[in-house]
């Protein structure tokens, strides 16, 4: 898979967490390049270099990690001109094939003006503007099966008579993962196919909180409420969020809520769960949340994850026998999100170890995920694997020793805890032999460096995974 699919990837992945609209402005036009082993995202100028780094790399680094099964990432600023022509030929840095260049997409960086040292304006304030819908949310791309087929065909039902009281509010839920944003953008794409006029909003909990703090700033509610009550639908995310929230927040939902519903506007929200199971949320908000219509997502079963997987293969343009996509299925259970992690996963392996995609590369590319989905390996486990493989005693890795011969294996140890289990780093480190979470964590951090600098180490560990695991 070439570096400019998985940008694409990381990209639609960024749109669902940081809104199209920062995506569109700082994020589409940026430049991707695989060099030295690390996967080089490349911006402008310096500016634009710290702000990105400030607000949005924590988010990119880890999508693009998550896509890539950890390959490093840097962001750098773009010292060399000519990078910007992706066709140029006389560019001995520049891959062309590795470059991504997303010219189709209209805003840009290198358009952002730059007056005085500061940003332009209007660009931050476009950040601080609606989430809008995600287009590739659509009721086609979404498989139906048992665990969704009621809250698809409600889905669909509500895109014929939107604001209609048997199924106002529709109300939404299910574990992370399966599908609620899917469906719940759908809808909106889907009336506003059938009605581009009508105004829509898609928001996440989070992001109404801020509307309503930075409202109460600014004693700007007026302006809040007629935006909220002037919408013709309302798609709030993860409705769970505005629980906790002891601002003004719940008492502004359930005004514009209650506006909303009152003038046959619909109003659609996602939660993790049953409205009368939300802890610290106001009794009025639950009743009202549950006096339209509740339905529940459940994770999917083998045949649908089966039939998911082929279908993100076909949007990835990637040829998968029934075979592999099967063995993906049946190993990764818990939910639709991870079995798209899991295929780019296999996606990634087959393309960078030159080989196509075939069960043997699937299985060596979900040897981690396999081990914790699969099996209960204890530390001690793991210990005992340590100890027979480097011919060192039980006691000694678990001692104060800091002689080489036995740091080696006892950070290998850690890390393989880290990797095959769940548990975490306080308990992993008073496994072996009482030590802080963050020698846990400084034994990760080696070991990963180590598996990417040193090919002997690395096929050492792969050996140790694959023992625990088989
Ligand atoms: P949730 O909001 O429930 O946490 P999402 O809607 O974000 O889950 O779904 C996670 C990912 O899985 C998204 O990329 C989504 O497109 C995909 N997905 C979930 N359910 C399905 C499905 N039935 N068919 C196709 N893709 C799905
Ligand atoms: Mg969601």
């Amino acid at each position: 898979m070439e570096i400019s699919v998985i940008w694409q990837q990381c990209l639609s992945l960024l749109r669902e967490q940081l809104t199209e609209k920062v995506c569109d402005t700082w994020l589409v036009n940026l430049k991707v390049k695989f060099e030295h082993e690390k996967i080089q995202v490349i911006v402008s100028n310096r500016l634009v270099h710290d702000y990105i780094k400030n607000k949005y790399w924590d988010k990119i680094r880890q999508t693009l990690e998550s896509l890539t099964g950890d390959i490093a990432c840097e962001l750098l600023v773009n010292n060399n001109p000519q990078l910007k022509l992706t066709t140029t030929k006389t560019d001995e840095h520049a891959d062309t094939k590795n470059v991504v260049e997303a010219s189709k997409v209209k805003s840009s960086i290198t358009h952002a003006p730059v007056k005085n040292g500061s940003l332009n304006k209007e660009i931050i304030e476009s950040l601080h503007h609606a989430t809008k819908l995600n287009k590739i949310y659509t009721f086609d791309s979404l498989v139906k099966g048992n665990s969704n087929q009621l809250a698809y065909a409600i889905g669909l039902h509500v895109t014929q008579q939107p604001g209609n009281k048997n199924h106002n509010p529709l109300f939404i839920y299910g574990g992370v993962g399966l599908g609620k944003t899917h469906l719940m953008q759908a809808i909106g794409n889907e009336i506003s196919k059938k009605n581009p006029k009508a105004k829509i909003r898609y928001l996440h909990a989070n992001d109404y909180i801020q509307d309503v703090v930075k409202a109460s700033m600014r004693q700007g509610f007026d302006e809040l409420k007629k935006y909220y009550n002037g919408l013709d639908l309302l798609l709030m995310d993860d409705i769970q969020f505005i629980a906790g929230d002891k601002t003004k927040t719940q008492e502004e939902f359930f005004y514009t809520f209650n506006t909303l519903v009152d003038k046959n506007k619909q109003v659609i929200m996602t939660c993790d769960t049953y409205p009368k199971n939300i802890n610290n949320l106001n009794e009025r908000l639950i009743s009202r949340f549950a006096s339209g219509l509740t339905v529940e997502i459940q994770p999917p079963e083998l045949e649908m994850r089966v039939a998911i997987i082929k279908c993100k293969a076909e949007q990835m343009k990637i040829n998968l026998d029934n075979e592999v996509a099967f063995f993906i299925a049946q190993n990764i259970k818990s939910n639709v999100r991870e079995l798209e992690g899991a295929l780019n996963k296999v996606v990634y392996q087959a393309h960078f170890s030159g080989k196509g995609i075939s069960l043997g590369i699937a299985k060596e590319a979900l040897v981690d995920i396999l081990a914790i989905e699969n099996r209960n390996i204890s530390i001690d486990d793991i210990q005992k694997t340590i100890c027979d493989f480097y011919k060192i005693k039980l006691s000694d890795l678990l001692s104060a020793k800091r002689t080489q011969i036995i740091v080696k294996p006892r950070q290998i140890g850690m890390s393989l805890s880290k990797d095959l289990t769940q548990y975490s780093l306080p308990t992993i480190g008073t496994a072996f032999g009482g030590r802080d979470h963050t020698t846990v964590l400084h034994a990760q951090k080696t070991v990963s460096l180590l598996r990417k600098n040193d090919v002997k180490f690395e096929k050492e560990y792969n050996l140790l995974l694959q023992m625990l695991s088989s």
